[in-house]
């Protein structure tokens, strides 16, 4: 079986994807920017390289977790990048949360070299990632995927084939959607509550009884209420898939109304300095703009 995979993007999300992968048995031949962090890897058992091209030399598989469509189309189709190190026949796994029309573009550049391409975003959280629990919505063709299935499960417990190229990278932005408007609303109805006199110990009790539940509250917010806003899920991270989506439902004249609202909320988080706090951080700005602190 195929045991080599190149991965590149070795940050929140990837440094525990990766260390799936060695745990499970694959070789890998890793590439980040920060030193540091394939350090971290060559000390699980991974091959540290010097570019992208290097990383994916004599790889079945290319893997590619960085931050946006600007990193992706840099490290896949730049100079030294992976479609310059990858052999025919081979397939590139683009995880990252990036624009669909890019994934789209780049896939039919590697196909033009003879190349395959998945678009396989990921859900859940770094705890998710850390379990290998992650969900991997995956565009691109059946027969590839069914290939790739062993290293995607090395690093996700479920796997959605959501359709053609480019239709994992659409399905992670409706899920980003949703998520960053019951982020911004979850901490606004709380800090509201709590303003008002309730503790916040019964309002989560109701809500987690009541219809306004949500998995971000079961899962996410707990550490919030402690006052922990380290990622995680960066403020800019979410900010940057919110802008995502209203590019591509502008190229799509679909209006997306409460996302234009929730990304200029995360835009004020940014202002504040807090881009690389956990996305929830959107609780302690309003909090600080109400006088009230939502705290257990
Ligand atoms: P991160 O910023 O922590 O990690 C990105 C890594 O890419 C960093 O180590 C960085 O040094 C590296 N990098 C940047 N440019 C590079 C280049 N040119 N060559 C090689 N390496 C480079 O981000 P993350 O939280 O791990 O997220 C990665 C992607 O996954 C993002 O698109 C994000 O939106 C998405 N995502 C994140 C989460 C999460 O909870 N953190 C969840 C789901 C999806």
């Amino acid at each position: 079986m195929a045991r080599n995979v190149g991965f590149i993007g070795l940050g929140n999300m990837g440094r525990h994807m990766a260390a799936n992968l060695l745990k499970a048995g694959f070789e890998l031949r890793v590439f980040d920017v920060v030193p540091e962090a394939m350090d971290d890897a060559a000390s699980l058992g991974a091959l540290t390289t010097q570019s992208p091209a290097e990383a994916s030399a004599g790889a079945d598989y290319v893997i590619t977790m960085l931050p946006s469509s600007s990193h992706v189309e840099e490290v896949v189709s730049g100079p030294k990048g992976v479609l310059d190190g990858i052999g025919e026949g081979k397939t590139i796994v683009e995880m990252s949360t990036i624009q669909p029309s890019v994934t789209q573009r780049l896939g039919q550049l590697a196909a033009e070299r003879g190349v395959h391409m998945l678009d396989a975003p990921v859900s859940r959280s770094q705890s998710a990632a850390i379990k290998g629990e992650l969900l991997i919505m995956v565009g691109g063709a059946p027969e590839v995927l069914k290939q790739c299935l062993p290293v995607l499960e090395a690093m996700g417990s479920t796997i959605v084939h959501v359709g053609p190229s480019g239709m994992g990278a659409v399905a992670k932005l409706v899920n980003n959607m949703v998520v960053g408007s019951i982020i911004t609303v979850t901490s606004e109805a709380l800090v509201y509550g709590v303003k008002a006199g309730a503790s916040l110990d019964s309002l989560v009790e109701v809500l987690k009884n009541a219809s306004g539940n949500s998995w971000l509250l079961d899962n996410l917010f707990p550490r919030a209420f402690e006052g922990n806003f380290e990622p995680g899920f960066f403020v800019d991270h979410m900010h940057k898939d919110l802008g995502l989506a209203l590019a591509s439902g502008a190229e799509l004249r679909v209006p997306l109304f409460m996302t234009s609202l929730s990304r200029e909320l995360f835009a004020t988080v940014q202002t504040k300095g807090l881009g690389k706090k956990d996305a929830l951080a959107i609780l302690h700005v309003l909090e600080e703009l109400a006088g009230v602190e939502v705290r257990k």
